[in-house]
């Protein structure tokens, strides 16, 4: 019998993209080939090109990546544009309906759960009330993977399922200050600070907000056990424990110490603190791995920032 796979990951130029391509390679997988697509090779916007491009590679198997994400600000700013990602998951799931794909993988994200809600988050409560007003446009989009998961299985039976992971940062983020997320926000901002002998670190909105981050690199392995492992149609939650929930003041700490910056923290409260906590429950992922090692958040930290300060000529700036 013929086990071969085809795996196509979509947004496979991205953090998380990066990250699974780096983990398969040096892991030298057999029997399965990996297609890291990104929007050169077709925009998922457009029907016609997503079909061209999954009739050209016939995956077997999906992981789907791409959307349009930001961290805090670009969502307050851009909810409409952030609504692409209906038509971007409309697409990829018709298409691989119409091609056989066999599973496909997406990416809901803790950000698009109920803003008042009981804490801890777990998968039950996706669509439990309104997501909090900064980012309506991308929590709708991606609420709806959901609701087209459980219809596609309910009439074609098909095996297409969601993850939702906690805030990720990593290598080859998006380190551009108006649309990145915090860490490389902060990671750039201090470089460029340094770079320019400034001696005040500038940390966007009260640092008390709560969040959980996972590094890209423990997100990766988990991707590929959802992919090969995981056969419910209902997401499950891929996020670190909720004992290493930190505040922004703490992650601020841990960047400065990373670049070995002893100088001032300042706090800038005139800008947005955003949904104070997402605190969101591993529990069922921990009913499947209970001993899955999550690298150590300061460690994942340093790896960043010593990624940036080699290759901050070339990431996304
Ligand atoms: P990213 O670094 O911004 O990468 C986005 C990827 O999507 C890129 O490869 C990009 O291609 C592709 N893409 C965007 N629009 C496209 C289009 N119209 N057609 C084709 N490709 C398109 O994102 P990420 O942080 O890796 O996020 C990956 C997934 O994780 C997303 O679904 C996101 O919602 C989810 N997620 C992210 C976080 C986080 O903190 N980053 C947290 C939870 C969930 P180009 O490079 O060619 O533009
Ligand atoms: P979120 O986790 O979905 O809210 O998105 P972010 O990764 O953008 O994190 C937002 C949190 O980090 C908010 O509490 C912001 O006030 C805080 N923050 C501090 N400095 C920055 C910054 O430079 N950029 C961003 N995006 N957030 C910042």
């Amino acid at each position: 019998m013929n086990d071969s796979k085809l795996i196509l990951v979509t947004g496979g130029s991205g953090l998380v993209g990066k990250a699974i391509e780096e983990l398969v390679t040096l892991q030298k997988r057999e029997n399965e080939k990996w297609i890291f697509a990104s929007r050169k090779d077709a925009n998922l916007c457009d029907y016609k090109a997503t079909k061209d491009l999954f009739t050209k590679y016939k995956p077997t198997h999906v992981i789907h990546l791409a959307a349009k994400v930001g961290g805090l600000f670009d969502n307050i700013s851009n909810n409409l544009d952030f609504l692409d990602n209906l038509h971007i998951n409309d697409n990829v799931l018709q298409a691989s309906y119409e091609t056989g794909v066999k599973k496909v993988v997406s990416c809901l994200s803790t950000c698009i759960f109920p803003d008042k809600t009981n804490y801890p988050i777990d998968e039950t409560m996706v669509h439990y009330g309104p997501p909090h007003d900064s980012n309506f446009g991308y929590s709708y989009a991606k609420r709806m993977i959901d609701i087209l998961n459980r219809a596609y299985y309910q009439k074609h039976g098909c095996q297409f399922t969601s993850v939702i992971p906690c805030n990720v940062f990593g290598p080859h983020d998006n380190y551009n200050l108006k649309s990145g997320h915090v860490i490389p926000a902060l990671i750039r901002r201090l470089y460029d600070d340094i770079t320019a002998g400034k001696t005040q670190f500038t940390v966007y909105g009260s640092g008390k907000p709560l969040r959980q981050f996972i590094y890209s690199k423990d997100l990766a392995k988990l991707f590929v056990w959802v992919l090969f492992e995981y056969n419910e149609i209902e997401p499950i939650i891929l996020s670190v424990d909720e004992s290493e929930e930190v505040s922004i003041q703490h992650l601020a700490r841990e960047v400065a110490k990373a670049f070995d910056y002893n100088d001032e923290i300042v706090f800038d409260t005139t800008k947005a603190d955003g949904q104070y906590k997402k605190t969101a429950s591993n529990a069922k992922l921990r009913s499947y791995l209970p001993n899955f090692e999550f690298t150590p958040f300061s460690i994942a930290v340093k790896e960043s920032v010593d990624w940036y300060k080699k290759n901050h000529e070339s990431a996304r700036n």
